[in-house]
C-alpha cells in the first residue's frame, strides 16, 4: 500500500499571490518526491491556532510569510543559528513534537549571487536598505559568506540602528565589529553590492539614495521582483551599475534551501527559476 504524500503549506495574510506553491511543485517533480503544497491563510491573530490545526491534520512543514515571521519564531520549540540571530522564521519543520523553525532567505539570497549572479561576497562592502524582515533575515548569512563591511540604511534610521544592535548582541562576535548602521541621506560611497530590503517597489518608489551611494557599485539587487524593472533598479541602471538583478533568484533560491530541509534532498533551481521568469513576463 503505498503511504500519503507529505503536506505542505505556505502560511501569511494574504496568501493568495504567493509563488511557493508552483515553486515546490516544481521542485517536487524534478526530484520524484510524493508531496502536496498548499496555501493557508489564516487571520492575523489566529497564526497558532491555524499551525497548531495543520499539524494535528498531518502537516509536515511549513514556509512562513508577513506578518508571521516573528510570530513563527515564538512558535518554534528550536532554531537553527541563523533564525535565532535573525529573530524571525520562514520555514517550520515538524517531526512529531518537535517544531524546528529556521530562515532560508538569507542563505536563498546567498546562493543567487554566488551561483546565477556568479559574484563572490568574499570580502565585499555591502549596503542593505530596509530594516524590516527581510532585512533581519539576510544580515548573519551575508556576513557569514565573506562580506567584509555591512551598513543597514534605512528611512527610519532609528529602526536600523535598534536591528542591527538586537543582531549584534545575539551574533558571533567574529561577525559584530562588520556590521553597523545609518540613515538613508548619510550613506557614502564605496560599496561594491547594493541590496534593496526596502518594501519601497510595492508602491513603485524607490529609496531615496544619495547619488555617490552608486560610485563604484558592480551589482544592486532588488528583493522585489515582477515583470519589469523595479524602480530601484532603474535608478542603479541609471547611475551606471553594470549589473542589476531583482528578487525572483532569492525567491526560488530561499525555496530550495526550504525543500532540502524538509525532504534531503536539494532541487535544482535553474530551471525553476527560468520557468518563472517566463511565467512573469507571459502572465497568461
Ligand atoms: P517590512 O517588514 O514591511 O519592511 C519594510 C521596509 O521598507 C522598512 O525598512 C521601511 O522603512 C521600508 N520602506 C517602505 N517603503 C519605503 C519607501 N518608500 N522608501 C524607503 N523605504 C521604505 O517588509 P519586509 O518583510 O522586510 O519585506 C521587504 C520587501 O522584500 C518586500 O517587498 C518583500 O516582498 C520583499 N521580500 C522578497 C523576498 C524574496 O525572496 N525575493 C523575501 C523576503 C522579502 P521604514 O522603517 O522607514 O518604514
Amino acid at each position: 500500500m503505498r503511504s500519503s504524500p507529505s503536506r505542505y503549506a505556505v502560511i501569511g495574510n494574504p496568501v493568495a499571490h504567493s509563488r511557493s506553491p508552483e515553486i515546490h511543485a516544481s521542485f517536487a517533480a524534478q526530484t520524484g518526491q510524493a508531496l502536496v503544497y498548499d496555501r493557508l491563510l489564516a487571520p492575523p491573530d489566529g497564526f497558532a491556532a491555524a499551525v497548531d490545526a495543520f499539524r494535528a491534520a498531518g502537516g509536515s512543514g511549513l514556509n512562513v510569510t508577513l506578518p508571521f515571521k516573528q510570530q513563527a519564531h515564538a512558535y518554534a520549540r528550536r532554531l537553527t543559528s541563523r533564525a535565532a540571530v535573525a529573530g524571525a522564521v520562514n520555514t517550520l519543520v515538524f517531526t512529531g513534537a518537535d517544531v524546528l523553525g529556521d530562515n532560508t532567505d538569507g542563505p536563498g539570497l546567498v546562493a543567487d549571487i554566488r551561483d546565477r549572479v556568479g559574484l563572490d561576497l568574499g570580502a565585499r562592502d555591502l549596503l542593505l536598505l530596509g530594516a524590516g524582515g527581510a532585512a533581519r533575515g539576510v544580515v548573519q548569512p551575508l556576513l557569514e559568506a565573506g562580506v567584509s563591511r555591512l551598513v543597514v540604511a534605512n528611512r527610519t534610521p532609528e529602526r536600523a540602528r535598534a536591528m542591527v544592535d538586537e543582531l549584534r548582541l545575539r551574533m558571533d562576535p567574529g561577525l559584530r565589529t562588520r556590521v553597523s548602521a545609518c540613515a538613508l541621506d548619510a550613506v557614502g560611497d564605496g560599496w561594491d553590492v547594493v541590496v534593496n530590503a526596502t518594501a519601497a517597489g510595492l508602491s513603485d518608489a524607490a529609496p531615496a539614495l544619495p547619488r555617490r551611494a552608486w560610485a563604484g557599485a558592480s551589482l544592486a539587487l532588488d528583493m522585489v521582483y515582477g515583470a519589469a524593472p523595479t524602480p530601484f533598479m532603474r535608478a542603479a541602471r541609471a547611475a551606471g551599475c553594470p549589473r542589476v538583478e531583482d528578487g525572483l533568484g532569492m525567491l526560488v533560491g530561499q525555496a530550495a534551501e526550504s525543500f532540502a530541509l524538509w525532504r534531503g534532498v536539494r532541487p535544482d533551481v535553474r530551471p525553476v527559476y527560468a520557468m518563472l521568469r517566463q511565467r512573469l513576463a507571459a502572465p497568461h
